[in-house]
């Protein structure tokens, strides 16, 4: 049997605030009260991990070793076929640039412009199959955890399209569509995104509920 929660305060393990409010507001209906990690003081620590539950679980466990409360983590990527699985769990990374002044940021367009490189490079028939991965780990204080794995098939197009979403949303084309992620808009791509997947397996084991509020 799956461990249940076992307390409406979950804390979740990001620095992000944009993270926080929309994991918040998709348990909310759960009764669950999300706190998160940066807000209690908590380092972040890095993701050292080769896959993203390792990379999910180092997150979940470190918050709830350092709070004694169940934790939630997330980490999501892009994953392409002919790129055996890259950029993977380093979908961030690539898009990390140094701007003036040393000051350190992310570019997406340039992320997007290195995928769609290196499939150049493979030549004009090259698969352009790929999905969206995310996985939710919950750890327990005890060392238990648990995770669910969300995936959005598609393949990606170029040049990019759409002015919603964010990241790598302008590429891809999900499966049996023909507008990309951010030519759909956020109620729409919430429906059949890898982290709704993800959300709607957590939910149902852990609130026995069928589909997310
Ligand atoms: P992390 O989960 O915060 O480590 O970030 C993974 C990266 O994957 C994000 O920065 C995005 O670039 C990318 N990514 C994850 N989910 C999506 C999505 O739904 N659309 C576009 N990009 C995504």
């Amino acid at each position: 049997m799956t461990r249940k929660l076992g307390s409406e305060t979950l804390v979740i393990a990001t620095h992000n605030s944009g993270k926080l409010k929309e994991i918040g507001a998709l348990l909310a209906p759960y009764g669950m009260n999300c706190i998160s990690a940066g807000s209690l003081g908590r380092p972040e620590p890095a993701e050292t991990g080769k896959t993203f539950i390792d990379n999910a679980l180092i997150k979940a466990r470190a918050a709830a070793e350092s709070s004694g409360l169940p934790a939630l983590s997330d980490d999501s990527g892009l994953c392409v076929d002919a790129l055996d699985g890259r950029p993977g769990v380093y979908t961030a990374d690539w898009a990390e640039r140094q701007w003036f002044e040393g000051k350190a940021g992310r570019d997406w367009y340039m992320a997007m412009g290195k995928v769609e490189g290196m499939l150049a490079e493979l030549g004009p028939e090259a698969d352009r199959s790929c999905h969206f991965v995310c996985v939710l780990a919950i750890a327990w204080p005890d060392g238990e955890h648990a995770v669910y794995e969300g995936r959005a098939l598609g393949t990606l197009t170029w040049p990019p399209r759409g002015t919603m979403g964010f990241g790598y949303d302008p590429v891809f084309v999900p499966l049996g569509e023909t507008r990309t992620f951010a030519e759909h808009d956020p109620q729409e791509k919430h429906r059949i995104s890898h982290r709704a997947q993800a959300f709607a397996m957590l939910v149902a084991e852990q609130f026995g509920v069928q589909g997310t509020r």
